[in-house]
């Protein structure tokens, strides 16, 4: 192993690569990793160096907070290859902010921007030939922070773990996406922790989504959780509506994650003139408009499948199957955010880094 060290970041660089073990055609998501990660401990109060080295299992002991009260956070993001073999980081500035946020609601410390923009940019540079050229390849990153200070008291640990690991990707196409609507189980609540990308939001969601893909829908639309009456995510990413020629999808709240995503396409509708409203659905809208026909789409998205299309929905008793649609807004606005991420289009906010 060689050990170099920058001023900021301690690098041990594994002997040998994985890469050519790795399948890059048939890649299940986030199966494969890459021959690195970056592990940065915060202790007394401060954060030690950063070190990047080989991917390896760690151990933490068996009382460490993140076992016993979930202490635990995390981001996810992509980096993007250009046709020069240049590697790009889309908008990691956003992910950093809301990195903090979810620490600062979970009581844990906030990371600085030369740990988390600086440990990004060093250790993608250096697992740049796991980025493959072409649409659809990307490599997904993984940010997280961990509690693993040990002692099973019920208060928030002094010891935390950042960590930065990487996993090769391919877009797939999902097949055809029928959404059930939530009308009990609900993902986030006024004063909890929804708006925070916090490891115990995701767990709660695994029985509901079971018991929707048991009655064969791929996801559910969440609805706020005092009346049920509010669309507001759609799974584990953010939704939109389209009826007639005009989007909306949910105002950001403490109870729907802000995503980077959602965001970037609202600002890209807004530059090319397709009429966007950040407004409450009701659910007695969205079945009004399937039934006069004035609901054209419903659409997903997030970093993983930048849109996912809905073919309908499922409310209660009864099935909406949305419209088949020419021109469809989803797949321009995916083509026009996609374009922007892989350098074939003008980046005209400077969202790549
Ligand atoms: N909502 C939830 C609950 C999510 O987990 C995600 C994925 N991070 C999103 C929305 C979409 O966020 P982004 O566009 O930043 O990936």
């Amino acid at each position: 192993m060689m050990l170099k060290t920058t001023s900021e970041i301690d690098i041990v660089k594994a002997n040998s690569s994985k890469i050519n073990e790795v399948d890059f055609e048939n890649l299940t998501f986030g199966n494969v990793f890459t021959d690195h990660m970056l592990v940065c401990d915060f202790k007394e109060g401060k954060w030690e160096k950063p070190v990047i080295k080989p991917y390896e299992p760690f151990l933490i002991d068996p009382s460490a907070k993140v076992f016993h009260y979930g202490q635990a956070i995390f981001e996810g993001m992509k980096a993007y290859k250009d046709e020069n073999d240049d590697v790009w980081l889309f908008r990691p500035d956003e992910n950093l902010d809301r990195f903090n946020k979810s620490a600062v609601r979970m009581a844990m410390p906030e990371i600085p921007e030369e740990i988390f923009i600086g440990g990004l940019k060093t250790i993608v540079d250096m697992e740049r030939s796991w980025v493959r050229k072409g649409l659809g390849n990307t490599l997904y990153i993984r940010p997280f922070m961990i509690a693993v200070g040990s002692g099973v008291i019920a208060q928030p640990s002094s010891q935390y773990r950042f960590m930065i690991i990487l996993s090769p990707a391919r877009s797939y196409y999902s097949g055809e996406v029928k959404v059930i609507i939530a009308e009990h189980y609900s993902r986030a609540a006024n004063g909890g922790i929804g708006a925070a990308k916090a490891a115990g939001n995701y767990s709660a969601q695994f029985y509901p989504q079971k018991l929707a893909q048991e009655k064969g829908f791929q996801q559910i639309i969440w609805t706020d959780d005092a009346t049920h009456t509010k669309l507001e995510e759609a799974g584990t990413m953010n939704v939109f509506f389209r009826f007639n020629d005009t989007i909306y999808t949910a105002p950001t709240s403490e109870r729907i994650l802000d995503g980077v995503t959602r965001k970037s396409l609202i600002a890209i509708a807004k530059r090319d003139g397709i009429k966007v409203e950040e407004r409450s659905v009701l659910v007695s809208e969205l079945i009004a408009g399937a039934k006069d026909g004035s609901l054209k789409e419903i659409f997903g998205a997030g970093t993983a499948a930048v849109v996912s299309p809905i073919v309908g929905f499922q409310y209660q008793e009864d099935y909406y199957e949305l419209p088949k649609i020419e021109n469809s807004l989803a797949i321009q606005l995916k083509d026009k955010l996609t374009k922007v991420q892989y350098k074939l289009a003008e980046d005209t906010f400077g969202w790549t880094v």
